[in-house]
């Protein structure tokens, strides 16, 4: 897996693909390192990059400050920040004032962090938590590690050492490497733990700092749930169907009780949910191994080992989530599939799509997230630059014809179609659709599940649908004759049909209709044109630092057979707390649009030539894909790895 995925193997160290034994394995400390090192990066960086923008200069040398075994003061903090000259004395009076009313005992730095000061230095940026954390963990010479909930083996967590102690002390164990624990903490004055813990568990104790709410938000969700996974690791997964559940599980409600004994599987199941909305996630993995049950998650296309979990544990929250998405919780020896809707803690709706499937260590399931929300979202945000949109809706808003989307799976065509349906679906039209399976349920639409087992397929399918009085039709795919002879006497009788294919480009979708056995003057009746598309991910606004812009014969063999000049300067992925060190947060679509007309559509009548159909659509305006993500990286979006790797060249 690794290496097809340059852009993240220097950030996730995936458990399962280590030497390491797996009980061994720990990929927290890592990631602080590294962050330290970027933190330190951007310390050292003038305000050139737009990072450094953001990142204050602290010094680098470490001077401790407070009393040796206590908890630092609000007054010592403000001390320290205004002999860094990062506070003024004035300021510091004032904070330090207010915290004497505040009755809350939080921690020092929380307390501050709530006054919202703006360093006297410039930029002047607001001392948030974070920025605060940075300087403290330089004050002291820490690293500074950012908590990364995905990559914290919480079955060893425990081990290291109890709840109680680690909220007496402030601290948080993140993980094992070899001979040596790291421990996070917050309180850098307070270190008689070190001794202890080091002699009781004969290891070296790496300190680290982190962000406070950061430590006393993780002590309490991975201490819970940690028991969670022994206590279902013991009971088995008979558990998992002692309680009653309900159709929409309220994530936020529940997760947060952790007390009650017998909800193991169900805290680990909110959880892994909860994080994976966290995270962005499109795509939950639960994958039975020989020894144990890995997690994994999709997130912006590339699949990240998050977690690992005993086999009874992991069949046990596969049978929750069969019972939630209303599967035969029994039945393990066929493939079944299901939907869940459960809501976000912030209270937004999401739509799971649920598909087993039997392998050789158990059942495999995968999760498909969908947010509504994406199909709210505008044109714009799905990457259509003026020009795209200005054609796609050219097509789509015609009485009727047929408008084909191409591209491999997950190339995010079923997203495009749905906000396209989506926008076209008014009172005034009936839009119907036969999908295999029913991505996402829509309301405004009257969709129609394709059952083999009963001989409902996408022709018969469209066949029923043409007696229920449609305007628009959207068909899952054209697989067959028989899909393709439906789309195009529904085409014929006047409504708008909406359907994908699976073909490289645009101009290979003209080709394999004639290959599935459409006559040519038929398809000239009906096919309006054909979108293909791509998705690459989108540079994380935050991190992305310019460079003199591409080699010339690079840039050159990417947009061949069209010259442009290459642009001045092109943009790469660095990697920041926002985007997961990846350097990329969120996809855009590439956009290939054939339009049909006269010319084309003469080609298409003699002996079809699928490069001069290509050629001659060029001529009239389409951009190649390739072209559509030289456009990208010119605006500084994407990178030329990212296009290269998605879109195929032109020839
Ligand atoms: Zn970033």
């Amino acid at each position: 897996m690794l290496a097809s995925l340059p852009m993240s193997s220097s950030l996730i160290d995936p458990p399962v693909a280590s030497t390491v034994p797996a009980s061994e394995v720990f990929t927290a400390a890592p990631v602080a390192t590294r962050l330290h090192a970027t933190v330190a990066a951007q310390l050292a960086t003038p305000v050139s990059t737009p990072s450094a923008s953001t990142a204050p200069a602290f010094g680098t040398e470490a001077r401790p400050f407070g009393v040796r075994g206590r908890k630092l003061s609000v007054h010592e903090v403000l001390a320290a920040l205004v002999e860094d000259g990062l506070v003024d004395a004035e300021q510091a009076r004032i904070a330090g004032d207010y915290s004497r009313l505040s009755q809350a005992r939080r921690h020092a730095l929380v307390e501050i962090a709530q006054r919202k000061l703006h360093c006297v230095k410039p930029p002047h940026q607001v001392l948030d938590l974070e920025t605060l954390s940075v300087w403290m963990a330089g004050r002291f010479g820490l690293e500074l590690a950012h908590i990364d909930p995905l990559k914290v083996d919480l079955s060893r967590i425990a081990d290291v050492m109890s709840s109680t102690y680690a909220s007496r002390f402030d601290i948080l164990p993140l993980g094992i490497r070899g001979s040596e624990i790291v421990v996070a903490t917050c309180e850098p004055m307070i270190d008689e733990w070190v001794d202890e813990l080091s002699q009781l568990l004969r290891k070296r104790i790496h300190r680290v700092a982190a962000n406070p709410a950061d430590i006393a938000r993780y002590v309490v969700e991975f201490y819970s749930l940690a028991r969670s996974v022994r206590g279902a690791h013991k009971s088995g997964p008979a558990n998992a169907n002692a309680n009653g559940f309900e159709q929409l599980v309220e994530l936020g409600r529940s997760g947060r009780s952790f007390d009650a004994n017998d909800q193991h599987v169900i805290t680990i199941v909110d959880w892994l949910w909860q994080y994976a909305f966290e995270q962005r996630a499109s795509d939950i993995h639960l994958e039975p191994r020989r020894e144990l049950g890995v997690v994994r998650f999709r997130i912006d296309g590339v699949l990240h080992s998050v977690y690992q979990v005993p086999p009874a544990v992991m069949s046990a929250m596969t049978s929750r989530i069969k019972l939630l998405g209303r599967m035969d919780v029994v039945e393990k020896r066929r493939p079944q599939d299901g939907r869940i809707k459960t809501r976000t803690a912030d209270g937004r709706e999401v739509e799971l799509r649920l598909s087993t499937l039997p392998t050789a260590f158990g059942e495999k399931l995968v999760m498909r997230i969908f947010d509504p929300e994406v199909l709210q979202r505008g044109f714009g945000d799905l990457g259509f630059s003026d020009d795209d949109l200005a054609r796609w809706n050219e097509m789509t808003r015609a009485p009727n014809g047929i408008v084909l989307v191409t591209g491999p799976t997950g190339s995010g065509k079923t997203t495009t179609l749905y906000s396209t349906l989506r926008q076209l679906a008014t009172d005034e039209v009936n839009v119907c659709t036969v999908e295999d399976p029913i991505e996402m349920v829509e309301p405004a639409f009257n969709q129609m599940q394709v059952q083999s087992g009963i001989d409902l397929g996408f022709s018969e399918g469209i066949r029923a649908l043409m007696r229920q009085d449609p305007d628009i039709i959207m068909v899952g795919e054209i697989r067959d004759l028989d899909t393709a002879q439906m789309a195009v006497q529904a085409a014929l009788t006047g409504h708008l049909v909406l359907s994908t294919l699976h073909t490289n480009d645009s101009a290979s979708a003209i080709t394999r209709l004639l290959d599935l056995g459409v006559p040519s003057f038929l398809l000239n009746a009906t096919v309006l044109g054909v979108m293909a598309q791509r998705l690459v991910r989108v540079l994380c606004k935050h991190c992305k630092a310019p460079t003199d812009g591409e080699p010339d014969q690079r840039w050159e063999a990417m947009i061949r057979p069209y010259k442009a000049r290459r642009p001045q300067s092109t943009w790469r992925a660095v990697g920041c707390l926002e985007c997961r060190n990846t350097g990329y947060r969120g996809r855009a679509g590439l956009y290939e649009i054939l339009t049909m007309n006269d010319d084309i559509r003469g080609l298409i009548n003699g002996q079809p030539d699928l490069s001069a159909i290509r050629s001659r659509a060029m001529r009239d305006g389409m951009k190649p894909l390739r072209l559509s993500g030289a456009m990208k990286v010119a605006a500084g979006q994407t990178t030329m790895e990212e296009v290269l790797r998605n879109a195929p060249a032109i020839d």
